[in-house]
């Protein structure tokens, strides 16, 4: 593998040097002061993350706990619904992608689902919400930031809906947080999910959700997923362990990772992601490509992810050519996931990306389209 190869893809995405260092010193037990001295400061810095996700760099959380689980952000969705419907329940989710439709799939192992649903990449149907959420409805569940098709999706309206009903709301925020805006008490979230190798730049393996303080007593305790028990986990945090062997490399990658994060604050961060999603879009429409979907409102455009239609000639057999091309060049991007396989390609300014690596993936693209 060329030194320089850049990956581009929507997670896992490049580790900085110190990361990789952290993770290759010598192993330590879980159960060690050291290791609890490495849970501490990657907890602190995550849940600063979660806390301090907005341009202004204020706070957004009343209180809550962000945990760190030995596995990744599907397990962390998992850990979301089955610590609150663990014996069953009634679950609206919204899906217009296919990260929604997972968290319907996740919640359809413990509850009763209704799922809401609009096409790939087709803005949330937001009466239609409103007209499935009722007094009976346990939890909502909701993306933020589809990452099959690069539409940002309006948490704020959706938590509004859950709230009118008593609901409890339950947010994936895995390619938004850590680089884009997140707000846990306007937005009403109860329990946030994101993912290790996203936004906070960290190797794949972990996940993180934070729980707030107001959502602990409606946690279902021995209904929970034994592995995924959260009150088991709080418990536990509060001595910076987890219940069960910690991936002691993989923490001391996130504390690593995070802790760059805090360095550069979470209002700089936004504000470099924006700018960058934006160069990204700005880059290839220059080309002539299109958006995938196409908006009139930019800012429901994702801010870490950029999704752009194959032009027609490129769709089929060509399109995986077009992806071999860019590979050869030193670049990895993604194509589209389910049926947008062939129809569209992916690329993510998530984690640590330069301006000089975001004209070297604008100029891959073009290049790899020339040919
Ligand atoms: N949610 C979103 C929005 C994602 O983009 C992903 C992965 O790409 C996941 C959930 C699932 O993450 P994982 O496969 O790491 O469990």
């Amino acid at each position: 593998m060329r030194e320089d190869f850049l990956l581009l893809n929507p997670g896992p995405v490049p580790v900085a040097r110190e990361v990789r260092e952290a993770m290759s010193a010598p192993m330590v037990s879980h159960r060690s002061a050291a290791f609890e001295a490495v849970y501490e400061r990657a907890q602190e810095h995550v849940e600063y993350v979660f806390e301090g996700s907005t341009p202004s760099g204020d706070t957004t959380s009343a209180g809550g706990t962000a945990l760190l689980l030995n596995g990744t952000a599907t397990m962390g969705m998992e850990a979301a619904v089955g610590n609150l419907v663990g014996d069953g329940g009634e679950v609206v989710a919204v899906v217009n992608g296919k990260f929604g439709r997972r968290f319907a799939r996740v919640a359809e192992r413990y509850a009763d689902v209704t799922r809401v649903t609009a096409d790939w990449g087709a803005p949330v149907d937001l009466d239609a919400v409103a007209d499935a959420v009722t007094t009976e409805t346990d939890v909502v569940t909701m993306v933020h930031n589809e990452t099959s098709t690069g539409l940002l999706n309006p948490v704020d309206a959706v938590g509004d809906i859950a709230a009118d009903a008593d609901a409890r709301y339950v947010v994936d925020g895995v390619t938004s947080i850590g680089g884009d805006e997140f707000r846990i008490d306007d937005w009403g979230v109860d329990i946030a999910v994101t993912d290790a190798q996203k936004a906070l730049a960290a190797p794949p393996g972990l996940s993180a959700v934070y729980v707030t303080d107001d959502v602990v007593p409606a946690l279902d305790g021995e209904a929970a997923p034994f592995y995924e028990d959260i009150e088991w986990h709080l418990r536990k945090a509060e001595s910076n362990q987890t219940p069960f062997t910690s991936a002691v490399p993989l923490f001391r990658g996130l504390a690593a990772a995070a802790a760059r994060i805090r360095e550069e604050g979470m209002a700089d961060r936004i504000a470099r992601h924006r700018r960058q999603a934006a160069a990204f879009r700005d880059g290839f429409h220059e080309m002539g490509l299109a958006s995938f979907p196409e908006l009139n409102d930019a800012a429901a455009y994702s801010n870490t992810l950029t999704a752009i239609r194959l032009p027609a000639g490129a769709r089929g057999a060509d399109a995986a050519a077009f992806m071999d091309a860019v590979t050869a060049r030193g670049v990895s991007i993604s194509g589209g996931q389910g049926h947008l396989g062939g129809e569209i390609f992916r690329v993510s300014n998530m984690g640590q990306l330069t301006a000089q690596q975001v004209v070297r993936g604008v100029r891959t693209v073009g290049d790899a389209l020339d040919e």
